[in-house]
């Protein structure tokens, strides 16, 4: 049985660490917003080459508080893309601003530059690319676009711990950027955790505040803030595994080159592979028309799979008012995505299994 993902295999090699850095924070005595916290910051922002990094409880507090912290006027609209995680969506209805979607590239699956200029509006104050799988956003085209409406870009940078566009890291891409350290991303902590890094002074100040009770002199507020800390222990987990992140991205490249190369069932069809090398692989997706079909076969066979992510956020029930709009290029992702085992633990052998067992599905 080959699982989609196994995270005590995945933390093995880093268990004398992580005991390590647990001992060290139990003894200290100090549990939220202490020395491990303020290292892992200083370690994770120069990692992304941003000025500041600000730990935070998660993912969605990270994109969420950078939204709140903008304080642009109730209402303002974010261009978001049509078919990501709820989370990116949900960070902007949660501060009070109204999505605005747009199609992806049907070859990437990443927001379209091509499509967003129609999106602008009057009340349009942000971009929130979204580096979907791994890979970085068209990061070129859309920072044009944003300097030319004057909007400000929120990178949800989640799935792509070090991730390259023209030479410089996720994280220091756009305004802000949104990462989140849950236990299965590139770099994943041991329970809920996130971060925010940017290069903006005064942004990283009141961010500091509005995770903290929007505090940042003890019972003196400023803000009405969030309890948004990250703590010490997980910070101090993260520092330990940050340092073996590149080369886990590379084990990652390796396995992804392996399917690339190996599957050549018609009927697949594979991601890009224009930025294999820029690219940290999150996930592996392929797209079969079949796709539930694919999935139960591979099942019978000993593989687990996963699907990100099988219902567009427009068609949550969650958000019924967006359930009137049509994305097809979307709707067809979500229909026919899945995504393959890639992960450290994985081995060379286990995924000549899975190309052989793909390619023997449907002849
Ligand atoms: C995981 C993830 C998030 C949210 O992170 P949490 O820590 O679970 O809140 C946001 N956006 C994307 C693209 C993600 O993959």
């Amino acid at each position: 049985m080959i699982p989609f993902l196994d995270l005590g295999r995945i933390n093995e090699p880093h268990q004398a660490r992580v005991r390590e850095a647990t001992h060290r924070v139990l003894q200290s005595g100090w549990y939220i917003t202490g020395r491990e916290v303020e290292q892992f910051e200083r370690q994770f922002a120069h990692f992304c080459g941003t000025r500041h990094c600000i730990g935070v409880a998660n993912g969605l507090d990270a994109l969420t508080l950078v939204l709140k912290a903008w304080d642009f006027p109730a209402n303002s609209e974010v261009i978001v893309p049509s078919n990501a995680y709820i989370a990116s969506l949900l960070s902007v209805t949660l501060a009070n601003l109204s999505p605005v979607f747009v199609e992806p590239d049907p070859h990437t699956y990443l927001l379209d530059p091509s499509r967003i200029e129609a999106a602008i509006t009057g009340q349009t104050k942000a971009i929130l690319p979204v580096h979907l799988y791994g890979r970085c956003c068209a990061m070129g085209p859309i920072r044009e676009l944003a300097e030319r409406y004057n909007l400000l870009i929120l990178e949800d940078a989640a799935q792509a711990h070090g991730a390259i566009y023209d030479r410089q890291r996720a994280g220091s891409l756009g305004d802000a950027s949104g990462w989140s350290f849950y236990p299965s991303k590139n770099l994943g902590a041991l329970g809920d955790a996130g971060a925010i890094t940017t290069n903006d002074d005064l942004l990283a100040d009141r961010l500091r505040s509005l995770r903290n009770y929007g505090s940042s002199q003890k019972y003196v507020n400023d803000y009405i803030g969030h309890n948004s800390r990250l703590d010490e222990l997980q910070a101090a987990i993260l520092a330990a595994k940050l340092p073996y992140l590149t080369t886990e991205n590379e084990v990652r490249r390796k396995l992804a080159k392996l399917y690339l190369q190996g599957i050549d069932n018609p009927d697949v069809l594979l991601p890009p592979t224009d930025q294999v090398e820029q690219d940290v692989w999150h996930l592996f997706v392929i797209r079969h028309p079949r796709r539930d079909a694919l999935r139960l076969f591979l099942q019978e066979r000993g593989i687990g799979t996963d699907v990100h992510y099988p219902i567009p956020p427009h068609r949550q029930r969650a958000y019924k008012e967006y359930a009137h709009y049509s994305f097809p290029v979307s709707e067809q992702l979500h229909r026919e995505v899945v995504s393959l085992p890639l992960n450290t633990a994985l081995t060379e052998r286990e995924v000549s299994y899975i190309i052989d067992t793909i390619n023997q599905f449907g002849g």
